[in-house]
């Protein structure tokens, strides 16, 4: 299946998304309005700011969409901001969010001095190799509920989780060479779309 997935592109790392999905095969759409969303057989929300973007999410209720969307299955993916987007609990916060994954997120929670860092990531859903994963001002999932796999975690934190068809990352897959995480998602869209 040639697969056409959506980049909501309304701040953030979002071109660096559309890259790796182009050199995966795929074809990459800029989601900035609800008509975007029409055609798409999964979503990437990028990092950025989340304030910002769920400010933005909310102008011509194409939140609401994707939220309607996420709620029936449709894959989506999350990476940093977009990890908080995806979490229905936000630590000391009220902001917008689109509130799909049963995870409590933390914001900025690797503090101030050490706000970005590469370190090497076990996964063993993909594989024995460690993933070389940047954090910039990351968030963690502080809780989640039994229905949420981890994926992988650092320094006793939850960086990269589960839920179904919702995939979110607290580091930015995008900025390093190894496609895996996106290999990932472009199986659980051929999970959602290939039956
Ligand atoms: N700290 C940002 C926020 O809270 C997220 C950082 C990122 O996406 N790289 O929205």
């Amino acid at each position: 299946m040639q697969k056409r997935v959506g980049v909501l592109a309304l701040q953030g790392a979002f071109r660096e998304h559309r890259q790796v999905l182009n050199q995966l095969g795929c074809e990459a759409v800029e989601v900035r309005k609800k008509n975007d969303l029409e055609g798409i057989h999964g979503l990437i929300i990028p990092g950025g700011e989340s304030t910002t973007i769920g400010k933005l999410l909310q102008i011509d209720e194409l939140g609401e969409r994707i939220k309607e969307m996420g709620s029936k299955d449709f894959p989506i993916f999350g990476t940093c901001a977009g990890m908080i987007l995806l979490s229905k609990t936000i630590i000391d916060s009220d902001q917008y969010r689109l509130n799909l994954m049963d995870t409590t997120v933390e914001r900025n929670a690797f503090g101030r001095q050490v706000a970005s860092f590469e370190t090497d990531l076990q996964v063993p859903a993909m594989g024995s190799h460690p993933l070389r994963a940047v954090f910039i001002r990351a968030p963690y999932l502080r809780e989640v509920a039994p229905n949420v796999g981890i994926l992988a975690e650092f320094d006793g934190k939850i960086v990269f989780a589960r839920q179904g068809n919702l995939l979110a990352s607290a580091f930015h897959p995008e900025l390093t060479p190894d496609h895996r995480v996106h290999q990932y998602f472009l199986g659980m869209i051929d999970e959602y779309w290939v039956k």
